[in-house]
């Protein structure tokens, strides 16, 4: 007797990270009639046909007893979230901005996106928010991961793209340096590409604070003080310079700025670089003769070196040195940044930034915002102006300065963003907070509306990858009933709104026309379709035409900039902005792991990943952990001066003496956000969750 029936066969890529490798999902209807899913790995550029344990076990989450598949609405403070009907959750939801737009102007309504939202879905939030909402406060979780590494790229290159060619060039690469990078676990599938690497003689060095997964894979690990990048990277330059490893004739025809560079280099002697970073010469030494035997060389940042204070110009200083060897804009060379998000990269090139139109068309431009209304069909004045980060639109919402209104699509503040407690808090005292998303998470169940949506293999979108590669994720199965896509609702708020502009809900019209808003901007789709996407295994954007062959590696001929020249930057020296001291003597430094993902809203509802990483723990060193009278297994509160969390000692010598390591993807009394910091790069708005000066106390000692 057959007791299940095959409905469908689809090639589709990973809901998780950056990577988004390429999968295929069998679809089958069991006798009960409910559909089973099964993944299994599909070659594809990025993964070659492996996948992580994330990767296999993603499809649990479709048919997984959490699943909102109904409206929840909250009728009163006091009560709990009750189910609804749509219309009821639309109508309180509009009749709610209505009043506060009414009263209070229109930026009293926020939008906060997120990074692994489709770009369509991305596209259409961001004009949701302009047109039908006419707010300027949009922006997106993706502010917390890749805006230091974005502004860098854009003024020292002229464009913002993770990676400016292939991942497949790390295997022909003499030289990968991986800084602040923790590929091990956060992106395993990567380590493939590595390994081909050093197969075929390439040699790897990380730089980290703490030994990770991926350090102990490295021919060289050079263990810094977190926050040491800066002088780091100048102290590298200076010893290429002495070394008479500059590329002049690149230099000299393919850049600006050097000589100011040059000279602040010479600042950073050996010695002194040695007691700013904790690394010492000999290393420092054996990195650059690394660097002298190599002919080609990719370095890479990840968010260690990106969420600090200082970020854009940690960055900007690893730029120098690359430019400086001129090892960019040629075959197996080049800087780029590690996206995390699966949507990372199109999620900031559609819209949801708060200075940003589609295509990263730059919303004060008067042509860009001619162009984007032309598509929109509105005057260009009626577009607003820039906003602001996502970290001021939650610290400050529900005061007389913030939003009064929120609207939250696929991101989970409350768990991720920084000062989580005070984040918390400020989510609690906004007039009206609208959630879409398809579990409860710790941001949904604080909302006055929940919107059930759908999830990634029950609709059809596109993604760009950390290569700026244009990839689809197809539809393999229906939604449970009840549960509508995240485009069907913002075109059902855009109706009740009484909005006149144009608001698809299919994706395929979206796409259409965010090709048409990002034509002959820096992120140009127009060449970009599904069919084309599927055939050539993804399209690399900037892809003007349908008869382009799309771009995979950027600046082999020129830089985007107005001259075609890359940019150095003088980084002005900076010391940690929270140094340790004596109440709070030990640096505290947050990351992800294999098992979990983000916010941890998905992963924690997977089974075999809940099972493999069930709570949080706190990497300490062991002589840390000898003075405060902690060992392996207790229960420990670390505290910052914004607050605290409890979890479980691990001590280990992963990570170095006076460092503390905790993962991120908790809520409740675990969450490690209570004690990270809401001050932001002034150049990027990225967050300083890489360093808090902190303590820890030991169960015995916690105070109540
Ligand atoms: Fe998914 Fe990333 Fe794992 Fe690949 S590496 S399977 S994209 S989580």
């Amino acid at each position: 007797m057959v007791d299940v029936e095959d409905l469908s066969l689809v090639g589709t890529h990973c809901p998780y990270c950056a990577l988004q490798c390429g999968m295929t999902l069998q679809v089958r209807r069991a006798e009960q009639g409910q559909a089973m899913v099964t993944v299994t790995p599909r070659d594809f550029p990025t993964n070659r046909g492996n996948l992580c344990r994330k990767g296999w076990t993603c499809a649990e989450l479709l048919s997984s007893p959490e699943r909102l598949t109904v409206p929840l609405v909250r009728r009163s403070r006091s009560e709990d979230l009750v189910a609804t009907s749509w219309e009821e959750a639309i109508d309180r939801t509009v009749t709610a901005l209505t009043a506060l737009q009414e009263r209070y102007g229109p930026d009293s309504i926020g939008v906060l996106g997120g990074g692994g939202l489709t770009n369509e879905k991305a596209y259409l939030l961001g004009k949701f928010a302009r047109v039908a909402l006419r707010t300027r406060m949009i922006d997106y979780n993706g502010r917390f991961c890749m805006a230091a590494a974005a502004t860098a790229t854009r003024r020292a290159f002229g464009v913002d793209r993770g990676l400016p060619f292939p991942l497949s060039d790390i295997e022909r690469t003499d030289l990968l340096i991986l800084v602040g990078v923790n590929t091990a676990e956060t992106m395993p599938v990567l380590l493939g590409h590595i390994e081909r690497m050093r197969a075929a003689g390439g040699r790897l060095v990380v730089i980290d604070p703490r030994r990770s997964a991926t350090a102990e894979l490295a021919d060289i690990f050079v263990q810094s003080t977190p926050g040491a990048d800066i002088a780091l990277a100048q102290g590298l330059l200076r010893l290429v310079i002495d070394a008479g490893l500059v590329d002049e004739a690149f230099v000299a025809a393919r850049t600006r700025g050097f000589d100011e560079v040059r000279a602040h280099a010479m600042g950073f002697w050996p010695e002194r670089v040695e007691a700013l970073t904790g690394v010492s010469i000999v290393q420092l030494r054996a990195v650059v003769e690394e660097l002298r035997r190599a002919q080609t060389t990719i370095l890479l940042t990840g968010r260690g070196v990106e969420q600090h204070v200082t970020g854009t110009h940690a960055v900007l200083a690893y730029i120098n040195l690359m430019l400086a060897l001129g090892r960019v804009g040629r075959p197996w060379c080049g800087y780029g940044s590690v996206t995390g998000q699966g949507n990372g990269q199109g999620g900031r090139e559609h819209g949801q930034k708060a200075d940003q139109l589609p295509g990263y068309r730059s919303i004060t431009d008067p042509c860009d915002r001619e162009h984007v209304a032309r598509v929109w069909g509105v005057d260009p004045e009626q577009i607003p102006g820039p906003g602001v980060p996502a970290t001021e639109i939650l610290t400050k919402a529900g005061t007389e300065d913030g939003v009064r209104g929120l609207l939250v699509f696929g991101c989970n503040p409350a768990v991720s963003a920084p000062e989580a407690t005070r984040v918390e808090n400020r989510l609690r005292s906004l007039d009206f907070l609208a959630v879409a998303d398809f579990v409860l998470s710790e941001t949904a169940a604080l909302a006055d509306v929940v919107f059930p949506v759908t999830q990634w293999a029950e609709e059809t979108g596109t993604m760009t990858n950390l290569e700026g590669r244009v990839v689809v994720r197809r539809k393999a199965l229906d939604p449970p009933p009840g549960v509508r896509s995240d485009l069907e609702v913002l075109a059902m708020l855009a109706t009740a709104l009484e909005c006149r502009s144009a608001f698809p809900s299919d994706p395929a019209a979206v796409f259409a026309e965010l090709r048409r808003a990002s034509s002959g901007a820096v992120a140009d789709y127009a060449g970009i379709d599904y069919e084309r996407i599927v055939t050539e295994d993804g399209v690399f954007w900037p892809c003007p035409s349908a008869d382009h062959p799309g771009t995979p590696r950027l600046f082999l001929d020129c830089f985007p900039t107005p001259d075609g020249r890359a940019r150095f930057h003088v980084v002005p020296s900076s010391s940690a902005d929270e140094a340790p001291d004596v109440e709070f003597p030990l640096c505290l430094t947050t990351g992800r792991l294999l098992e979990h993902y983000q916010s941890g809203a998905q992963t924690r509802r997977i089974d075999p990943l809940r099972r493999a990483v069930p709570t949080s723990y706190v990497e300490i060193h062991p002589a840390t952990a000898q003075w405060y009278g902690v060992t392996d297994g207790d229960t420990v509160r670390v505290r910052t001066r914004r607050g605290s969390f409890v979890t479980t000692a691990r001590v280990t010598t992963k990570v170095a003496e006076g460092t503390l390591f905790v993962p991120f993807h908790w809520g409740g009394a675990e969450r490690a956000n209570n004690a990270t910091r809401a001050v932001t790069d002034p150049e990027s708005g990225i967050p300083a969750f890489k360093l808090s000066a902190a303590t820890v106390e030991a169960a015995a000692r916690m105070s109540p």
